[in-house]
């Protein structure tokens, strides 16, 4: 709370000060990452309320507006390696947040592998792993978590908790064991760590964006594989980091949920 101070009646927490606390907060500095971690576009110096959201866009940008949001929280921002011009989509897109002095903050990596706040470490709590150790890698960075839990549970159970927990929709190549303990996790787009998932002998593989190349792999390799939707996995972590600002700095925080079927 030692930064908070109020504006007129409402709770405020400067800018620079809330960057400064994200960016310690999740290593952005440490970690290698295509995504432009931090502070992505400048708006309003001082924030009374964060909007929460999984992607950087218009449909994300105007319900932050419309509750009055003055920083958008997201997990995919909109520079990835560089920007080669502001035109197009992304002029109206820069254009949009200077215009309601909107800030835009990206934490990609380093909201998907938080040990606490990430979107894998929330799989994984929602999942009951015990006994974390890395999986994924991305480079040298290890992205998620394989873990057992104490008790088995069987393959459809798994895929009712996840559709309930993550309000999802699954894909399930059902190729390994019924009763399942051993689970390995990278939200997103991770299809291409099944590999790992086979060589470690894991009962299940989850992970959102699901493969086509996967197929046979899974059956062939004996494994269960859940596709559980990639917007849909990496939920979790900025709706940590909300509940986190909030109790940090005692300014509203907001989830805007706005889901893709992928
Ligand atoms: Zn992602």
């Amino acid at each position: 709370m030692a930064t908070r101070k109020t504006s007129g009646t409402l709770p405020a927490v400067k800018r620079s000060h809330l960057c400064t606390f994200l960016d310690e907060t999740l290593g952005v500095s440490s970690i290698a990452d295509l995504s432009s971690n931090g502070l992505q576009v400048e708006g309003s110096e001082t924030v009374h309320r964060i909007g929460c959201a999984v992607d950087a866009c218009m449909a994300t940008y105007r319900m932050a507006v419309r509750q009055k949001c003055d920083m958008l929280l997201v997990h995919h921002g909109i520079i990835w390696g560089g920007l080669a011009s502001i035109t197009g989509p992304v002029y109206r897109q820069i254009k949009y947040l200077a215009d309601h002095s909107l800030n835009l903050y990206a934490a990609h990596l380093p909201l998907d592998l938080h040990p606490v706040l990430g979107n894998n470490a929330r799989l994984a709590d929602h999942l009951r792993l015990e006994k974390r150790k890395p999986f994924g890698w991305y480079k040298g960075t290890c992205i998620g978590f394989e873990g057992v839990r104490r008790s088995a549970i069987s393959r459809d159970a798994l895929v009712e908790l996840l559709c309930r927990t993550l309000d999802t929709e699954c894909t399930v190549l059902p190729f390994g064991t019924e009763n399942i303990k051993h689970i390995a996790i990278v939200s997103g787009g991770a299809a291409g760590e099944l590999p790992e998932a086979i060589a470690k002998k894991v009962d299940c593989f989850i992970t959102g964006e699901p493969s086509h190349e996967n197929y046979h792999a899974a059956l062939e390799g004996n494994i269960n594989v859940i596709y559980a939707g990639h917007y849909h996995t990496e939920k979790g972590g900025v709706q940590a980091l909300g509940e986190l600002i909030k109790k940090h700095f005692g300014i509203p925080t907001l989830f805007l949920d706005v889901p893709t079927p992928i």
